[in-house]
């Protein structure tokens, strides 16, 4: 990991740009920004619809868990005194905790295949 004089910003040694001077220890998205490469030439660019899908993609993969996480507190706040609509949500907490685990081991090869596609 090395840090970009420009944007501050620390990524891994693929993501600079090589020279001196005012190219020395530039990241590619400033190397474009600054003009010292054209666009089509960073093959190792995230660009924005890159950078887009893949915060989307961790989003669905880790997102059920937040919500599973987020259900028992509110549950545990509020609902276990409801007796009907507490017991309700009490069933579809357990199931939704028993299956999140289950479902995000199943879906690993198929989020890495993606992930990989979105790799540039
Ligand atoms: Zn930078």
């Amino acid at each position: 990991m090395a840090t970009c004089r420009l944007c501050k910003g620390q990524y891994p040694q693929d993501q600079f740009i090589d020279g001196n001077g005012p190219r020395y220890l530039v990241c590619v998205r400033c190397a474009v920004d600054e003009g010292y490469l054209p666009e089509n030439e960073v093959n190792s660019l995230y660009d924005d619809r890159t950078s887009r899908a893949r915060m989307a993609l961790y989003a669905r993969r880790y997102g059920p868990m937040f919500w599973v996480v987020a259900g028992w507190f509110f549950w545990a706040l509020s609902f276990s005194a409801i007796e009907f609509w507490g017991t309700l949500l009490l069933v579809a907490l357990i199931v939704g905790t028993v299956s999140t685990p289950v479902l995000f081991f199943l879906r690993t090869a198929k989020f890495q295949a993606q992930l990989r596609r979105l790799t540039p």
